[in-house]
């Protein structure tokens, strides 16, 4: 189900819990402010998920509350993480799911990472 992305963190959401090391996670990066891991269900054959340690709910409560330099940390890891996996030669696709209409289902802020086919049209 789609979550509301102007809810209050909820500290036992499934990536809060990967973060705590309660789940197992299939981890491709790890500092002290991002996390990268594969996601469970792929939909292409690169698909990854990268996400802040930060409590943020969606891009709209990261772009909101996180310190610039916190952000800026997490943009330039995303394209590290994409270019470490060889995608940007043959290019990648990037997407956030926020609240209800974007179909975010886990209330903890992640980009998708996708690669490794031709993707086609994005879809709206
Ligand atoms: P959303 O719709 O943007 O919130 O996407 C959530 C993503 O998390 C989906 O692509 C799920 O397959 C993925 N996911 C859910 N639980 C896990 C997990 O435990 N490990 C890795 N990926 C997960």
């Amino acid at each position: 189900m789609p979550i509301d992305a102007t809810q209050p963190y909820d500290p036992d959401n499934i990536f809060a819990k990967i973060l705590r090391g309660e789940i197992p996670n299939d981890t491709v990066f790890e500092d002290e402010h991002v996390l990268a891991f594969r996601d469970i269900n792929p939909q292409a054959p690169v698909h990854v998920l990268v996400i802040p340690k930060g409590e943020y709910v969606s891009w709209d409560d990261f772009a909101a509350k996180a310190p610039d330099v916190e952000i800026a940390h997490f943009v330039r890891k995303v394209g590290e993480i994409a270019r470490d996996l060889d995608l940007v030669e043959p290019g990648y696709r990037l997407l956030a799911n926020i609240g209800g209409h974007g179909h975010q289902e886990v209330p903890h802020l992640h980009v998708h990472l996708f690669g490794g086919k031709p993707l086609g049209p994005m879809l709206a």
